[in-house]
């Protein structure tokens, strides 16, 4: 299968999660995100404006998704925006979506260890 190691920026040149999903959040968590960027779903949930739609865009995504993007409330985004992790499978699922290939996680391998000779 064709993919793409994730990299720090990745989220970068991608934002396909926040152009995929109802991004949706326990309402208090909206009380520190900008009033026009909340719908109330339900008494207990709210969600990301334009997420609850058939083609879903979070308002707060700028730019184009698959070149560059940015979250305009990076540091207040919600939980739900923060549990999707490039390369994890709801991160994939949006990519491919969006006709993007998927990302994998290479984990860091040790290359070297007192068993072998060190340099001294
Ligand atoms: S789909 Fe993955 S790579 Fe793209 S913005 Fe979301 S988490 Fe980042
Ligand atoms: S708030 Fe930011 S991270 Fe969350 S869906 Fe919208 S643009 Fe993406």
């Amino acid at each position: 299968m064709l993919s793409q190691v994730t990299y720090e920026n990745a989220c970068l040149s991608c934002g396909a999660c926040c152009a995929y999903y109802r991004v949706s959040f326990y309402w208090a968590e909206g009380e520190q995100i900008p009033e026009h960027l909340v719908e109330p779903i339900t008494p207990v949930y709210s969600c990301m404006r334009g997420t609850n739609q058939t083609q879903p865009r979070c308002q707060a995504l700028e730019g184009t998704p698959g070149e560059q993007v940015s979250c305009s409330i990076y540091s207040m985004r919600s939980s739900s925006c923060q549990e999707v992790q490039a390369g994890d499978s709801q991160c994939n699922k949006a990519r491919s979506a969006h006709g993007m290939i998927p990302l994998i996680n290479i984990e860091p391998q040790v290359i070297n260890d007192e068993s072998y000779d060190q340099v001294s």
